[in-house]
């Protein structure tokens, strides 16, 4: 893949087909989700962070600092072994992991917390799936201890495996400022409830990271935002959140201009994401973030703008530091 090449990969929201979208487009089949095809190829971890501005209110007044959530993912063929053997109609649900995944995964968690230098927890439910339970953090110890407890140290951070009790506890109290390692459908569940938590899901960043912690991929958390897809069909205005896509360029332009040591591309990312900072604490919101700021009843058309006049104010604040900073 050229992402391999290039070490980096902007990826635009996708659609993971269901039956009526078979139809709407004709597809050959059911094809499987664009995400999951990829991070199995690239043996990725996905990370999830939001983007924190100051006027947008949280549902959890504590929450200042981003809470980043992740998800293991890994590609291998699964073992087959038995679930549950049913006497009567049921239905089951299988999980697996390779090594290979569960190390990729591993290295690529402690790889992005020493590059945030935040806390890494993991946490693990007591109750599920037996032979899988243990090996995931016994897993992350082993590598931690080896090969990153020194560096960790120098950072004054740490890792800690947590019950789920202790971490949900940590997640609604604390005001953020951690990694919060998370199995696949439980980062995926978790990341949502943060993204909400935060405000919108147009403010929720996402980062598929490779073991190398170097290439990595960027996008926003959200999907392809059907509902406001329909009404511009329509010919109808919507007010949809660019920020997370925008964030999604500047990070992945910003990784690139790391690797390059390419200063105007990293100021170029810089002046970008300052500009759509400055936007929002200016008071201009897209029709989500008024809905935070003013509560879903009662938001009217003149407290927000729509996709295209915000993306202008954006523009006219990124140059304005453009210029101050080249
Ligand atoms: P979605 O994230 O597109 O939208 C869910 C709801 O969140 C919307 O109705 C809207 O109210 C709100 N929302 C999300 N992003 C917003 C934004 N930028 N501005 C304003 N409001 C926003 O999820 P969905 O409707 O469940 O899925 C739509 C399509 O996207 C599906 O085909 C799904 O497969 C795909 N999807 C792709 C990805 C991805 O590529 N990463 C992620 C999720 C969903």
């Amino acid at each position: 893949m050229g992402l391999q090449k290039f070490k980096v990969g902007v990826k635009c929201a996708t659609i993971t087909p269901a039956e009526a979208r078979v139809e709407e487009f004709k597809l050959k089949k059911m094809w499987r989700s664009p995400n999951g095809t990829i991070r199995n190829i690239l043996n990725g971890t996905v990370f999830r962070e939001p983007i924190v501005v100051k006027n947008v209110p949280r549902l959890v007044p504590g929450w200042n600092k981003a809470h980043c959530g992740w998800q293991a993912c890994g590609g291998g063929a699964p073992e087959r072994m038995e679930i549950f053997s049913f006497d009567k109609p049921g239905v089951a649900l299988g999980m697996y992991n390779t090594e290979e995944s569960i190390r990729g995964f591993a290295y690529a968690c402690f790889g992005y917390a020493l590059d945030r230098k935040w806390p890494l927890y993991m946490f693990n439910q007591e109750h599920h799936l037996e032979e899988v339970r243990w090996q995931v953090p016994a897993d992350l110890q082993e590598i931690y201890e080896k090969e990153y407890q020194s560096k960790f140290e120098k950072e004054g951070i740490w890792y800690e495996h947590r019950l789920i009790d202790d971490m949900v506890a940590q997640a609604l109290k604390s005001s953020g400022g951690f990694v919060w390692a998370c199995k696949n459908y439980d980062g995926d569940v978790q990341s949502d409830i943060v993204a909400q938590g935060y405000g919108s899901l147009g403010l929720m960043t996402s980062v598929l990271l490779c073991p190398d912690s170097v290439t990595c991929e960027t996008e926003a958390a959200h999907g392809t935002v059907t509902r406001h897809w329909r009404q511009y069909q329509k010919g109808n205005a919507t007010s949809t959140n660019p920020v997370a896509s925008i964030y999604a360029w500047t990070r992945g332009l910003a990784h690139r201009a790391k690797l390059d040591d390419n200063k105007e591309l990293a100021i170029f990312a810089e002046s970008l994401e300052a500009g759509v900072i400055e936007t929002i604490e200016a008071g201009l919101y897209t029709k989500d973030l008024a809905i935070c700021v003013h509560g879903t009843t009662k938001v009217t058309p003149d407290q927000y703008l729509n996709t295209v006049p915000f993306m202008d104010e954006i523009a006219k604040r990124m140059k304005a530091k453009l210029a101050s900073k080249l």
